[in-house]
């Protein structure tokens, strides 16, 4: 193996085939296909095995990258799944949808002069390539408890969660308000991302491990949350964040304006073939012709543009009040918008959507903002908006995707469980890591971070479970 250290100098960085862009925006479907043995392993081999794996530390869940990496250069992808498995519960997931420019693959020691090994398409290859050879985890060794732990969400902290906890032996059932699993990853992630399919594998991998889920089920409506706690030796709550945040923007009411989840959910359930909604159909049928103007810069609004240009829009422009290296999303994902069409108009703050006097949106208007220096080294700039420097930009929809928080349920005050008033976070600052202020229930995700990524979901939502697992033996 030594012999092969240096396979950086002379393998160069490839992704898996990427579909062109006049192929892929005429479907939802992944625009990415999958490594093949010989190029995994080729890949795989230009890890320089640095011996100081900045990959790993900056992996939200610390992955064991070159481990695996060496394992698949092997051919040992059952041995690589399980390892996969140890640190991470969605790697099939993260090796799709994380931003690995800004995480495991910015941080690779190669990443400046070569190009960063290819870590995501790998861990995505292995945990796929596990599935389709027939791979559940090994769970031989688990010692059956009688706890009982409920789970409010079914998005990647509370799945990160009952593995964990189903590995502790610990029964897990799963509650989520949708008609299936994966939270903001059912609807909120369009397909050409996340292929629900891989959901759905998922799910039957958890049900192997003896985790239940019970869907079309809205804590508060359909049962009680205080029933919940009765039944449960503890509970984890870990709903996301989707109250939308709006900016300070006038014109808001008028017609064609739309948030970015209400359209990607209306857009993902149509390809699902799932019933709509009369306000879901006419955000859809809305978008033929039309030229969609979106608001934000994140992951979600390149989401939403690329939604648009598929759904047929006439033209479609991004508009975001920094710069493109001050972008907050993965830059792939900007890249990928970029090809396809979307026009992204930087530097640019939204002051006012203009209406006709139908109401129906006609321009938005922005002003053009400066940078300051950025205040910390992963920060981004500040800015400061030129309210006499203004342009328009023609629209009949507007998108706002400006980003969420989270929404504090009502029964919260009632269970004791403490949140920021501003925040709306859930306060966790008691004796065990993630335990809310009632001491037996724990939460995670961003229901306590904000809107942040599915892979830092998943690290709370096994930390959690860890804290749980500790709880319940104190008892
Ligand atoms: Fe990279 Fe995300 Fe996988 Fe970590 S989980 S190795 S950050 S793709």
């Amino acid at each position: 193996m030594a012999d092969r250290l240096l396979d950086f100098l002379l393998v160069e960085r490839q992704d898996p085939k990427k579909l062109a862009p006049n192929e892929r925006i005429i479907h939802f479907n992944e625009i990415y296909s999958q490594f093949k043995e010989d190029s995994s392993k080729e890949q795989s081999h230009r890890c320089l095995d640095c011996g100081n794996p900045y990959c790993e530390w900056k992996c939200p869940v610390h992955n064991y990258i070159p481990n695996w990496l060496k394992l698949v250069q092997q051919g040992k992808i059952i041995e690589a799944a399980e390892l996969c498995h140890q640190t991470n519960s969605l790697p099939e997931i993260c090796g799709r949808i994380c931003p690995q420019d800004r995480l495991c693959e910015g941080a690779c020691t190669i990443n400046d002069d070569f190009g960063a090994v290819t870590i995501g398409s790998i861990e995505k290859y292995i945990v796929d390539t596990a599935f389709a050879m027939g791979w559940t985890p090994d769970l031989s060794n688990v010692v059956k408890t009688n706890f009982r732990v409920a789970i409010v969400g079914a998005g990647p902290a509370g799945l990160a969660c009952a593995d964990v906890l189903s590995r502790n032996g610990v029964e897990a059932v799963v509650f989520d308000r949708y008609d299936d699993i994966g939270g903001l990853m059912l609807y909120g992630i369009p397909n050409f991302k996340l292929d629900k399919q891989v959901l759905a594998t998922r799910k039957q991998i958890f049900e192997k491990q003896g985790i239940t889920f019970q869907c079309n089920t809205t804590i508060g409506k359909d049962i009680s949350f205080a029933q919940i706690l009765k039944d449960f030796d503890a509970v984890f709550i870990g709903t996301g964040a989707y109250q939308p945040i709006t900016g300070n923007i006038t014109g808001l009411d008028s017609a064609n304006v739309v948030l970015a989840l209400p359209f990607l959910t209306a857009s993902t359930k149509k390809i699902q073939k799932k019933t709509l909604t009369k306000l879901e159909k006419e955000v859809l049928t809305t978008s033929i012709n039309e030229r969609v103007v979106v608001l934000g810069g994140g992951d979600t609004a390149m989401d939403c543009v690329r939604t648009a240009i598929r759904l047929k829009a006439k033209t479609v422009t991004c508009v975001y009040r920094r710069d493109e290296k001050n972008m907050p999303g993965s830059a792939r994902e900007v890249a990928n918008a970029k090809e396809e069409g979307i026009k992204i108009i930087y530097n640019s703050q939204p002051t006012a959507i203009i209406s006709n006097e139908r109401s129906e949106v006609k321009q938005v208007t922005v002003a053009e903002t400066t940078l300051q220096q950025s205040i910390g080294l992963n920060s981004r700039a500040e800015y400061i908006v030129n309210h006499e420097k203004l342009s328009s930009i023609p629209a009949s929809k507007v998108l706002i995707a400006f980003g969420y928080k989270p929404e504090p349920h009502p029964w919260f005050e009632e269970m004791g469980i403490a949140f920021d008033k501003n925040t709306h976070k859930v306060l966790t600052k008691n004796k065990l890591p993630y335990q809310t202020s009632n001491q037996k229930i724990f939460s995670g995700g961003d229901m306590v971070r904000g809107a942040d990524l599915v892979v830092t979901a998943v690290y709370d939502g096994r930390e959690a479970a860890h804290s749980i697992v500790k709880y319940l033996h104190a008892q």
